[in-house]
């Protein structure tokens, strides 16, 4: 019989309605429901009084507003959010899984430009960033034509990508907090899909300074070029495309390569979450997360607010004691930062969220956490920082999905897979980017859009390992540049919104 509703640990007192469900549908659990329930909506599986607890993922997602009564609807208006868990003296290392306990990769190399320091490239690409977002409109006009007269003379290039950005000037740059975005530009201009080449255009009167973004060494008229010393449109074209050729030269040298899988460094996403992407797409994903790591990879993965009120299972997973106080750190900062801001961590969940079954922030984070898999967390980052070890790493950034990703590119990866309930576009261009959907019907609806779907999860015709493998062979596929996911094919690629908590002047 097909399955109708999902009840997660025994001990909880809510289940999930597989599809949507008429009022007096009788349950697996025996339970008649009282109300029509929407497909990923919660349904009360005991009498819950005012004020109880109601649990999901043995976690308590809040508590109830009046009576609630079995078989109901329980939708996001009818729970109070519990307070979020205090960051002093959490345990950490208490539950660190080893090696034989994660499960094995179905493969163990890739095809990758290998890169003298860190992660290998999982694209060839010619990157040209830009200070300031005076300079944004002629790099990208810039782009296209280079792309046009030059690219199709390096046919080992993937291709040419402005990095623009609304940081650069009308900042205060000498802000506590501007190391932030600063942080963020200085590391993209080396991403390991860049090949270690420069190409930095400035306009000349901005705040953001070459020596601000680049060491000593690499200011040279080689590597970056200023708008203001050339002479007229035609010379500001010119040397923009001769520099670009000379780059160009030297990318298409490079040759992709049979790699182990500590070469390959991705990161890990959701957004437009609904109340199956914590039992489909989130927990495949951690699994195909698993595979990486024990075959030596590394995954980041990332979204304060969204993991702000499961952060004790976090730092069971820290494998030291100041990896736990990092975290500890981050999430402070992110509280005080939210505080500053009028606001706390409930102002995450969206209107998508909630239609799509998500009560409040504490069921959003116990969904999101599952795309970090099991593993042990070995780092953890301030936004766009680097990783310095292999392993699973917690790189904190805004949940938001279009300023994760720029701080995720910024910290390095080769690849993001990217988690969706609702459905979204989404895409990077510096880093590919897998969608795996919640819901089969998502995948129906956006046949074309989604690239795989973790809906069978749900239904009970797939396991969360097979699609786990599916995903992590995808990965390895699309790392490799076999396969090409949808985002790329149509070049639907979000802008840098990279993250500027500081001060704009
Ligand atoms: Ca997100």
């Amino acid at each position: 019989m097909e399955r109708l509703s999902i009840q997660i640990q025994a001990i909880d007192n809510v289940a999930v309605a597989v599809h949507d469900l008429p009022a007096g549908t009788v349950l697996e659990s025996g339970v008649t429901t009282r109300d029509a329930i929407p497909q990923a909506h919660k349904i009360a599986l005991k009498d819950i009084p005012a004020g109880g607890e109601i649990v999901r993922y043995g976690v308590v997602l809040g508590y109830a507003k009046a009576d609630i009564a079995a078989g109901s609807w329980i939708n996001e208006h009818m729970l109070h959010l519990p307070e979020s868990p205090a960051l002093d003296n959490m345990p950490w290392g208490t539950n660190i899984l080893t090696p034989d306990q994660l499960p094995d990769p179905v493969r163990t190399t890739w095809l990758g430009y290998k890169n003298e320091n860190g992660p290998a490239g999982t694209r060839n690409l010619l990157g040209i960033v830009t200070t300031v977002q005076c300079a944004a409109g002629v790099v990208k006009v810039a782009v296209e034509r280079i792309k046009r007269e030059l690219l199709p003379k390096y046919p080992n290039v993937d291709g040419v990508v402005a990095i623009t950005h609304p940081y650069g000037c009308g900042v205060a740059i000498n802000a506590p907090m501007a190391y932030i975005p600063i942080r963020a530009i200085t590391n993209v201009i080396r991403h390991p899909n860049f090949g270690g080449e420069i190409m930095v255009v400035g306009l000349g009167c901005e705040k953001l300074t070459y020596d601000r973004v680049l060491p000593p060494e690499d200011i040279t008229p080689e590597n970056c070029l200023t708008l203001q010393d050339c002479h007229g449109h035609a010379a500001m074209m010119q040397a923009i495309v001769d520099m670009a050729e000379t780059k160009l030269k030297k990318l298409n040298l490079r040759k992709r390569e049979e790699l182990p899988l500590s070469e390959l460094l991705i990161g890990m996403q959701c957004g437009g979450s609904d109340a199956f992407s914590g039992i489909t797409a989130n927990p495949a994903a951690g699994y195909a997360a698993d595979m990486i790591v024990k075959g030596g990879g590394t995954v980041m993965f990332s979204e304060v607010t969204e993991v702000r009120d499961g952060v004790q299972m976090l730092a069971a997973r820290c494998v030291s004691e100041k990896v736990r106080d990092k975290l500890a750190a981050e999430m402070k900062w992110y509280d005080d930062y939210l505080e500053a801001g009028g606001v706390d961590r409930d102002a995450n969940p969206t209107p998508g969220n909630k239609a799509g079954g998500l009560a409040n922030i504490v069921e959003k984070a116990m969904g999101s956490i599952a795309k970090s898999g099991t593993s042990p967390i070995v780092e953890v980052l301030s936004p766009a920082e680097k990783p310095s070890k292999h392993g699973l790493i917690y790189a904190a950034t805004p949940a938001s999905d279009i300023v994760c990703g720029p701080s995720q590119v910024a910290s390095g990866i080769g690849l993001q897979v990217f988690m969706t309930g609702r459905g979204t576009p989404y895409g990077l261009e510096v880093s590919p980017v897998i969608k795996v959907c919640s819901r089969n019907e998502m995948k129906d609806h956006w046949f074309d859009l989604i690239d795989i779907s973790a809906g069978d999860v749900a239904t009970g015709k797939a396991t969360i390992a097979e699609v786990g493998t599916e995903i992590f062979n995808m990965i390895l596929d699309v790392a490799s540049g076999l396969r090409q996911p949808y985002s790329d094919l149509y070049g639907f690629h979000n802008d840098m919104c990279i993250f500027n908590p500081a001060p704009i002047t």
